[in-house]
């Protein structure tokens, strides 16, 4: 049956390990440095304008939101990184929240979004590096295709996949969420991934 990314429910805003949902349901977190477009990307998914609130704020960079699909998986997104305006003590809250989100055991399935123009960045391999050792699949959405010529793409791709060290079992899409590109594809293979659990 397929997953209804546009039947979408906001559910809480996780602050603290207490608060994560722990009923079951596959839980698809969504990851990215701040800017990599990963609210444009989600609000693509589910249709919406503004679901996911775009644009970076201090203040929103240690919290979790969690989406309800369809009633049946859970979307995650998971706050931005590498925002220069940070204080020290909210990287800290930072890193708290998400190392327990991580050794929570929750993560069926880790979507992380980089910029299909750069190479990935440290920070977004030590965010790879952080889902591989959960044992989940792995989806890297390579956002901004619109901005790349079409000579750029192939060899952009190869790049992400090699400096990120993607595993057989881990999927790359080119993805732009401005005009919309990938959007079947990456529902097609998030529902593959996520597979049994749904
Ligand atoms: P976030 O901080 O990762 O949630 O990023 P946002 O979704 O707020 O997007 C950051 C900026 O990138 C905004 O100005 C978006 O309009 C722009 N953006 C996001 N996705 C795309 C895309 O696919 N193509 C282009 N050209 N711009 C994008």
């Amino acid at each position: 049956m397929p997953l209804h990314f546009n039947k979408v429910e906001f559910i809480r805003s996780a602050v603290k390990r207490e608060d994560f949902l722990r009923d079951g349901l596959p839980q698809m977190a969504f990851a990215g440095r701040s800017n990599v477009g990963k609210s444009s990307v989600i609000n693509r998914l589910v249709n919406r304008k503004n679901f996911a609130r775009v644009g970076a704020s201090p203040g929103k960079t240690s919290q979790i939101n969690c989406f309800r699909i369809d009633g049946r998986a859970y979307l995650v997104d998971l706050p931005g990184y590498g925002y220069a305006k940070v204080s020290k003590a909210e990287r800290d809250r930072w890193g708290r929240l998400m190392e327990s989100y991580f050794a929570s055991g929750l993560i069926t399935l880790g979507v992380m979004i980089v910029d299909a123009r750069h190479r990935p960045t440290a920070d977004d391999v030590t965010m790879a590096n952080w889902f591989y050792d959960t044992k989940c699949p792995v989806a890297v959405v390579a956002n901004k295709l619109d901005k790349l010529k079409k000579s750029e793409i192939e060899p952009n791709l190869a790049r992400i996949r090699e400096t990120l060290g993607l595993r057989e079992e881990d999927a790359l899409v080119p993805f732009s969420a401005e005009r919309g590109d990938g959007r079947e594809e990456l529902i097609a293979l998030l529902q593959k991934m996520a597979g049994e659990e749904l």
